[in-house]
């Protein structure tokens, strides 16, 4: 694979495209106003981006509610549908590598991630979906003689969706796959910081033979374009991912406007439990830092609340603080980096802030904490972990984002769950254990959409996504994620003569 000199260089190796994309056309805001994409490697401006507003949406809901109601893509046959979206998950791999690019100079993730994961998976989701679309049937009712009862699926209609910057591609796929395989026309606002790569997307859904008006992207931010999006009376969903924050905001504006289907899969505090029966501790020591360390922190599920029994405590966490130690930050664009660059300077100060609060309110920094690589110009912090932490301290309790370890000690496996389940989060949760006893009641009693067992992140398309609590509601990927996208309806035909 290609090493590239320079962001500039990597750059100059893409066709990224900066205008907005509205009824099959790229064009710029109606205002003409743009933003600024800099990448957090070395500072380097990458290009200027559309900054879409009310009036942009607006343009491209009316393009969505009329490329819906026209039906060219709801009403294509299902065989239609699933070669459209099969040509499209082709085309994204076609130029998986221009796409993996794109994203690691946008927002500092390691090119070997974007390489091994983001975009494969991003492949895999738009042709799972695809597969989707001719192999569920609606259902028959138990109807009496004289009646038939259909329960039938149908698209909701136009669907906006809001996602963050940590998976820029990824996040967007887990919305307009599904959302697309069940006929409904997308408006997607990608997060301000990293929008070049779905625009670059959207140019291939156009190759791939979407009707004009059903897949459109609107760059800009949140409160310009995502806030009338939610807001907007003529939008049937929003499917949001981000911070449980701006969820909120989300469901306000659809309480405000049309009362419009909400999804929300938002932030995480998810602890990782390490009990003193665990049989192989390097594996374990291994998941607890790279559990946080993978993308930097920057991921929503990040294992960032490690819980250790008191007995391995000081022998584990040596382990760990050893992996923190050797990993050092990389340039993001060399194949054999592992751990990149924040994804901006506002997201590096809230990082190290954190860090200045854990300290102040007495736990120990055992290792990292700082600022690195500052004469690159760029974004990084240090693996970090922190040894006695109490689950009451800021760290414990509010999501960091970066690559912080909360160490907290604890002494029985109940005393464990109770601070598991001590949060307003509920996204993920794990535990290390040999005792099978042990990891049922931990899979039961822990408070959270993916409870893992003897691993950290275990995940495929073909299971569900999501949180409890403030982590949100509704789930992403495997069919499940149909749901968000479908309404259901009764057709009950009287019958003569039954
Ligand atoms: P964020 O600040 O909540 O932003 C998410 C999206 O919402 C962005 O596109 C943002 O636009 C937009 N937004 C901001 N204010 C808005 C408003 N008033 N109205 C409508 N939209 C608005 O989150 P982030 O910083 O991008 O991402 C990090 C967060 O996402 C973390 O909390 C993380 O846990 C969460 N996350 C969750 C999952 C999951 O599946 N559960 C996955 C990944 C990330 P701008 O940024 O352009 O202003
Ligand atoms: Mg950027």
């Amino acid at each position: 694979m290609t090493a590239f000199a320079s962001v500039d260089a990597a750059l100059k190796s893409t066709s990224p495209r900066t205008q907005a994309f509205i009824d099959g056309r790229f064009q710029d805001a109606l205002t003409g106003q743009t933003m600024a994409s800099i990448s957090p490697i070395d500072g380097t401006h990458l290009a200027h981006v559309a900054s879409c507003d009310e009036r942009d949406v607006d343009l491209a809901v009316r393009a969505a509610r009329q490329a819906f109601d026209k039906g060219l893509w709801r009403n294509a046959s299902p065989s239609e549908k699933q070669r459209t979206m099969f040509r499209f998950a082709e085309l994204i791999e076609a130029n998986a590598e221009e796409l993996a690019l794109l994203e690691t100079i946008d927002l500092g993730k390691p090119i070997s991630n974007t390489r091994s994961a983001d975009l494969p998976l991003t492949v895999q989701t738009v042709r799972y979906y695809a597969e989707a679309i001719n192999k569920i049937n609606d259902e028959i009712g138990p109807s009496p003689s004289d009646a038939l009862s259909m329960i039938v699926r149908e698209p909701l209609g136009v669907v906006g969706a809001v996602t963050p910057w940590n998976f820029p591609l990824l996040m967007a796929a887990w919305k307009f796959a599904p959302a697309l395989a069940t006929g409904n026309s997308i408006i997607m606002k990608p997060a301000e910081q990293t929008s070049l790569s779905l625009l670059r997307v959207a140019e291939l859904a156009a190759e791939a033979g979407f009707p004009e008006g059903v897949f459109n992207v609107l760059p800009g931010d949140g409160p310009g374009a995502g806030k009338p999006l939610a807001l907007h009376m003529d939008v049937d969903a929003v499917a949001f991912t981000g911070s449980t924050q701006v969820g909120k905001l989300i469901m306000g504006y659809a309480a405000q406007s049309n009362l419009k289907r909400v999804g929300l899969e938002c932030g995480g505090k998810s602890p990782q439990i390490i009990m003193d029966d665990c049989d192989d501790l390097d594996a374990a020591a291994s998941a607890a830092a790279w559990g946080v360390f993978y993308d930097q922190g920057q991921v929503c599920t990040a294992g960032t609340r490690l819980l250790v029994h008191r007995a391995i405590k000081d022998q584990f966490l040596d382990k760990v603080a050893t992996i923190a130690r050797e990993l050092e930050p990389g340039d993001p664009l060399d194949p054999d980096t592992e751990f990149g660059s924040l994804v901006d300077q506002g997201q590096m100060q809230t990082v190290l802030g954190y860090v200045e609060k854990g300290k102040a309110q007495g736990a120990d920094l055992i290792v990292g904490g700082a600022q690195a690589r500052t004469a690159s110009g760029g974004f990084y912090v240090e693996p970090t972990l922190f040894d006695n932490v109490t689950n009451d301290m800021t760290i414990a309790q509010e999501e960091i984002f970066g690559p912080v370890i909360s160490a907290i000690a604890f002494d029985d496996l109940d005393e464990a769950l109770t601070i598991a389940n001590d949060s307003i989060y509920g996204l993920a949760a794990g535990i290390w254990t040999s005792n099978v006893n042990n990891a049922h009641i931990a899979g039961r009693r822990l408070r959270a959409g993916n409870v893992w067992i003897n691993c950290w992140d275990g995940s495929d398309i073909t299971t569900p996504f999501g949180g409890f609590k403030q982590s949100g509601f509704g789930r992403d990927r495997s069919l499940h994620a149909l749901d968000k996208y479908t309404e259901l309806k009764t057709i009950w035909l009287k019958l003569k003569g039954g």
